[in-house]
């Protein structure tokens, strides 16, 4: 690590963008100005001329793990290591990791476990959200001591069949948890409709995944993040809504928060980008996630959501697969390889398409891919800012560099991106975490095992950055 003044960059943040130098000592940033003099431990100087310094992006959902007991042909195909380098090389210091436990292992067991992973393969921070799985009332009885060890997130899954088993723990976890700080991330699908659909389909001949946006209708989301709501009100605590895709489940969430219920709200590249017509592609099934691809009305309402400020986060949900792992022919609407390889385009490409083309403002950019999550995440202002205190995690962002996406030249080892081909300005040229230049170049310069775990406070609800 060294001592570092970068120079002459346009320092951003949520709040405002200014001309500047920024001073570092270690890992945090202790001095912030104009023509900042060179002081006696200045080891190296960075000049940014031309390029944004941003706040290193906070991705609050990816999977980068899973436990043993998964067969291999079932394992998504990047780890701490490679999802760090893929982050890093695009702006990301910072990564959320959904933790799966193995069978009847509560939360503490499953973090123990993961966090032994990020001393061994880790680059950029993580933090952890267990899964919240039966036996329910033993992960209720851990919360405080989570809460204690600076763990303040859970996972709850919708579309599965345990949570309609067990809704009532459930929701006594969700209220548990809320009331200690704990943010509960919800995955809003409904298991039944679901079930009932995809059995439907099957039986008709129709299970293949070209049928795959039929499989999970609208309406599973739609119902699911109602029922989500009516839990945040009946027990006054937030919920975070992770992956939302569709208009209707969107509005929903509105007519929350216009109640000043604490709903938070997330969406991934894919909703942004792409719509259901994908899947009649030959090799469609690439595009296979949960949920699935919506209609161009749905991708129009995400954008204008997060111009508005309802959608609070873009979150890659990064889960990546070979595109061989995709196509198994084995596969139908039944039996999914759900996820797709983003960490590293994810703020590339919502800066082309956003900022560039006037959708969202810089400041909102990173609100969305940074502030709001720290926030939300219980890590602001520690990051997600760019302040005397903060740990020095910044992106030296080139504004006008273009290149074309081509997914055999990305870290992650799922060796294709299904945005091939696409054309995209703005890229990160220099990313420092803690102080420490790890991409620079094209090149990852730090090693496995330098990542750490962040450890968090409580969470608070996101400020709105100004259009
Ligand atoms: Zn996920």
């Amino acid at each position: 690590m060294q001592n570092l003044i970068i120079r002459n960059g346009l320092i951003v943040t949520a709040e405002r963008q200014f001309e500047g130098d920024i001073r570092i000592r270690g890992d945090k940033i202790v001095e912030i100005g104009r023509d900042l003099p060179r002081r006696e431990g200045d080891e190296r100087e960075l000049d940014a001329q031309g390029l944004l310094i941003l706040p290193g992006g906070i991705d609050p959902h990816v999977h980068l793990t899973l436990p043993e007991s998964v067969p291999a042909t079932d394992r998504w195909v990047d780890d701490l290591t490679s999802g760090s380098k893929a982050a890093l090389a695009g702006g990301i210091t910072t990564v959320g990791n959904i933790s799966f436990p193995q069978p009847g292992e509560t939360p503490l067991a499953t973090l123990k476990r993961e966090i032994k992973l990020v001393q061994q393969q880790a680059i950029a921070d993580v933090m952890f959200h267990p899964v919240l799985l039966p036996p329910i009332e033993a992960a209720i009885r851990e919360l405080p001591q989570m809460v204690a060890a600076g763990h303040t997130t859970i996972k709850v899954f919708m579309p599965m069949e345990e949570f309609d088993q067990h809704v009532l723990a459930y929701l006594a976890a969700l209220q548990a948890a809320g009331e200690m700080g704990i943010l509960t991330m919800i995955h809003c699908e409904d298991w039944a409709i679901i079930s009932a659909t995809s059995q439907a389909l099957l039986a008709e001949g129709r299970g293949s995944l070209r049928y795959y946006a039929e499989s999970r209708p609208v309406v599973s989301e739609v119902v699911a993040t109602q029922r989500a709501v009516a839990m945040c009100e009946a027990t006054g605590v937030p919920i975070y809504v992770v992956h939302l895709s569709s208009e209707r489940a969107l509005r929903v969430c509105e007519e929350a928060q216009a109640r000043a219920l604490p709903v938070y709200v997330e969406t991934r590249p894919l909703y942004l980008h792409l719509t259901q017509e994908r899947y009649l592609d030959p090799g469609g099934a690439v595009y296979v996630g949960q949920p699935p691809l919506r209609e161009a009305h749905d991708v129009a309402a995400l954008w204008e959501g997060l111009a508005r400020g309802t959608i609070h986060t873009v979150a890659t949900d990064h889960a990546p697969w070979t595109r061989e792992q995709k196509l198994d022919p084995a596969l139908n609407v039944a039996n999914l390889r759900p996820g797709t390889n983003e960490l590293q385009v994810m703020l590339p490409m919502l800066y082309s398409e956003g900022v560039r083309k006037g959708k969202i403002s810089l400041a909102q950019f990173v609100a969305l891919t940074s502030t709001n999550a720290a926030q939300l995440f219980g890590l602001y202002p520690r990051k997600g800012t760019i302040a005397v205190g903060s740990d020095a995690d910044l992106v030296l962002w080139d504004p006008t560099e273009s290149r074309v996406v081509r997914g055999s030249g990305l870290f992650s080892r799922a060796g294709f991106s299904i945005y091939e081909g696409a054309e995209v300005t703005g890229w990160p040229r220099i990313t420092i975490r803690r102080g420490q230049v790890v991409y620079k170049n094209g090149r990852i310069t730090a090693q496995p095992g330098s990542g750490q775990l962040v450890q968090r406070g409580g969470t608070t609800g996101p400020a709105k950055a100004e259009k």
